[in-house]
């Protein structure tokens, strides 16, 4: 890690013993439950891939990739499907992975769309919320850290596709994108 670029917010250890208590949470709540979890890529495979080792259930696995429509309509939240779950989620209780909610636009699009599909029930677990900066109307059920408005990097999270093997969740010094 270049700690002249970042600052370390949360360290792996710090990280991992809060991916187990969500783990535990998880597990407790999806008893007898017929439990698919969905990862947004590719911000969340790391957290995703942690998590569920700390989820002892059976469970079932799909991603789904999306990208805004670009810079002129980022504020009406707008998505376009990238790559589609492979699977039908009917009857499904899904469990949606996030890196991080910020304005919560991409998830509330992405959680009209499945519910659609008449899955059983839908939930968000994310590592990161920024809870300051919402628009839309999105409030997790399971959230790893409250943070404050810093842009973050590392443990899957990117500043132009960098970043994302950093073990530690870090904050992004603004001279790195300030330049
Ligand atoms: P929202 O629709 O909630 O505003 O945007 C969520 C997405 O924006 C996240 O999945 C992530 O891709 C990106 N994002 C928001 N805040 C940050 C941040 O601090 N760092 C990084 N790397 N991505 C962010």
């Amino acid at each position: 890690m270049d700690l002249e670029q970042v600052e370390i917010l949360f360290d792996r250890e710090q990280v991992m013993t809060r991916v187990k208590e969500l783990g535990q949470e998880i597990t407790n709540d999806y008893q007898g439950k017929n439990l698919l979890v969905v990862g947004i890529l590719k911000g969340a495979f790391i957290f995703m891939a942690d998590l569920v080792r700390e989820i002892d259930l059976p469970l079932e696995i799909d991603f789904m990739d999306v990208s805004s429509y670009g810079v002129s309509t980022v504020s009406s939240g707008e998505v376009r499907i990238v790559k589609d779950l492979d699977y039908s989620i009917r009857k499904k209780d899904v469990l949606i992975i996030e890196d991080i909610v910020d304005t919560g636009l991409t998830l509330h699009y992405i959680k009209e769309i499945l519910k659609k599909r008449g899955p059983r029930s839908i939930k968000i677990c994310c590592l990161l919320d920024k809870p300051s900066r919402r628009k839309a109307e999105i409030i997790p059920e399971y959230v790893g850290f409250s943070i404050p408005d810093n842009f973050i990097v590392g443990y899957g999270l990117d500043y132009a596709e960098q970043y994302r093997n950093y073990p530690a969740v870090c904050i992004l010094k603004p001279s790195v994108y300030e330049k």
